[in-house]
């Protein structure tokens, strides 16, 4: 424990500040004469959207067409995002929470049923659930990978489950094999939360391209690839896309595109159900398809990061993320690090890296921590031992493609002047 909260002051003693980074008695005079805050030259933001003058290209061409909604551009990303993860079908919508969503109401879940979730994941993995009146039933996770752990799953299944939300954390995809054997015996629905988890493949199955119901992308802000605000559910089963197509639009039965250009019965659809509005905009999917040819490229330059992070981070009381094995491709959307017997707490951690300009989150309140889900499921922290117990130490430090290798070094000068004075 730190004598002073937010100081990592036992560091900064021996060895002034940090390569790197420029120490300005302006903007943060020291406490003491032993206590020293190096200062930015500019902060490093948490998650910076890698988007450029291609994209602002593609999203011009695509106002000028005079076609902003659904249509032809969109048609296009879906065929190339299908062909890229190896799916039959990829449906394009206006956020990964709504194919989550879209995707349970295709299997059936309803009321009555219960979903295995794990507490480790954001919110949206959960409501769809409770969209449909069913319940999720949350399970603790794998201490390594910090993703649903498949024995205590089995521990919950009672005759009501129907379903399970897997979540591949940070970007490294659940083993395929023991997730399939699970929900195969159980005969579960499968709905894979790859939120973190484009591009990313293990066992020489491409996330996205499995034998799950649906496997649902965010193109978020923060995401690995972005439209903004977006989301893309693909899937092998020819009724699932063509139910989620449906329920995308309000229900109708003919998309937009097909009814205003077809010639002789513009005006004519029909509505078979009540569906919803979660299509994607040209203007997005202009976006989405720069950042799908770009998106190896970007993965890469995360993987590079990671692999400077773990080795410069080696020697430093932190446990680093969870490798990939050889053949594994790892998004690295995340990459978070747990603090072990480390000199800070996580909280005092955050705060000496914010006073050098370095951002961070925390990935994630686990959901049993959060008001609705704990109050309504009576949830304790000693049914997730291993989620609240993470939950104190863990931290996300940056890993965009957008940062330079400058603000690397800044960030890892950052930690390391934190934790180990050097
Ligand atoms: C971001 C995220 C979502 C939601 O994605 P949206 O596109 O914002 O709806 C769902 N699950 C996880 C694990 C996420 O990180």
């Amino acid at each position: 424990m730190a004598t002073e909260p937010t100081a990592c002051n036992h560091s900064a003693r021996a060895s002034g500040p940090a390569p790197g980074l420029r120490y300005d008695p302006r903007v943060n005079a020291p406490r003491s004469q032993d206590f020293i805050i190096a200062t930015l030259d500019e902060t490093i933001p948490f998650a910076q959207p890698d988007v450029g003058e291609s994209e602002a290209a593609a999203v011009s061409e695509a106002i000028r067409s005079g076609w902003l909604t659904t249509g032809t551009v969109t048609a296009a990303f879906e065929r190339e995002f299908a062909e890229r993860v190896g799916a039959a079908h990829a449906v394009a919508l206006n956020s990964a929470t709504a194919g989550l969503h879209l995707a349970l109401e295709a299997a059936g879940i309803g009321p009555g049923d219960e979903v295995l979730v794990p507490t480790w994941t954001f919110t949206a993995s959960a409501e769809v659930v409770r969209y449909l009146g069913a319940d999720p039933v949350f399970v603790d996770v794998d201490p390594t990978t910090l993703t649903l752990d498949l024995d205590l799953a089995e521990q919950k299944v009672t005759s009501r489950t129907r379903g399970v939300v897997p979540v591949h954390f940070g970007g490294l995809p659940m083993e395929p094999v023991s997730l399939e054997t699970f929900t195969a015996k159980h005969g579960l629905v499968t709905v894979e939360d790859a939120a973190h988890a484009f591009p990313a493949a293990r066992a020489g199955r491409t996330v996205g391209g499995s034998a799950s119901a649906a496997t649902v992308f965010s193109f978020y802000a923060t995401k690995t690839m972005t439209t903004g605000e977006g989301g893309m559910l693909t899937t092998p089963d020819e009724r699932i896309a063509q139910r989620v197509r449906t329920m995308r639009l309000h229900g109708i039965d003919r998309d937009v595109l097909d009814r205003y250009t077809r010639v002789g019965a513009s005006w004519q659809y029909d509505v078979v159900a009540p569906g919803f509005k979660y299509n994607m905009t040209d203007m997005a999917a202009a976006m989405g398809r720069v950042q799908l040819s770009r998106a190896e490229d970007m993965r890469q330059r995360r993987q590079q990061i990671a692999a400077r992070y773990d080795e410069a981070f080696a020697q430093l009381p932190l446990e680093l993320p969870a490798a990939p094995d050889a053949g594994t491709t790892h998004a690295w959307h995340l990459y978070s690090v747990r603090l072990l017997d480390a000199p800070v707490d996580r909280d005092a951690f955050v705060a000496a890296l914010s006073a050098v300009g370095v951002a961070t989150s925390v990935h994630f309140i686990p959901l049993h921590k959060m008001s609705y889900w704990r109050e309504r499921y009576d949830l304790h922290d000693e049914e997730f031992p291993v989620a609240s117990e993470s939950f104190e130490r863990v931290v996300s430090l940056p890993i965009s493609s957008a940062l330079t290798d400058r603000q690397v070094e800044r960030v890892i000068a950052a930690v390391r002047s934190c934790l180990a004075g050097t």
